[in-house]
C-alpha cells in the first residue's frame, strides 16, 4: 500500500481551506453586518473615497482589527460596527491580500 506523500493534507487545505479556516463569510449575520456597515458608510470606500457599488461583491467590509484566522463567529470581531469599515474591491485587495 503506497504511501500518501507528506505534502498531500498540506495542500489540501491550501486548496480548500475548512469552513473554520474560511470564517463565517457565509452567515448571515455577516451579511447583514456588512451591509449594515456599508449603508452607514454610504457606500464610500473608506480608505480612497470611491463610491462603490451596492451588489455583493462591489463592497467589501474589512476587519479593522485582524479577525484571527479561523475565528469562529463572535459578535466581537463579526458583528461590531466599530471594528468593521467598507472599502472598495481593489483597496482591501491592497491591504489584506485578497483576504476578507
Ligand atoms: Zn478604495
Amino acid at each position: 500500500m503506497p504511501t500518501r506523500p507528506r505534502t498531500f493534507g498540506y495542500e489540501t487545505r491550501q486548496l480548500r481551506p475548512t469552513a473554520a479556516q474560511r470564517g463565517p463569510y457565509n452567515d448571515k449575520r455577516w451579511y447583514a453586518a456588512r451591509r449594515r456597515v456599508a449603508i452607514r458608510d454610504l457606500f464610500t470606500c473608506q480608505e480612497c473615497k470611491a463610491t462603490v457599488g451596492i451588489r455583493k461583491g462591489d463592497y467589501h467590509c474589512d476587519h479593522i482589527k485582524e479577525r484571527p484566522v479561523g475565528a469562529p463567529w463572535s459578535p466581537e470581531t463579526w458583528d461590531n460596527d466599530s471594528n468593521l469599515r467598507t472599502l472598495c474591491p481593489s483597496c482591501h485587495n491592497k491591504r489584506s491580500g485578497g483576504r476578507r
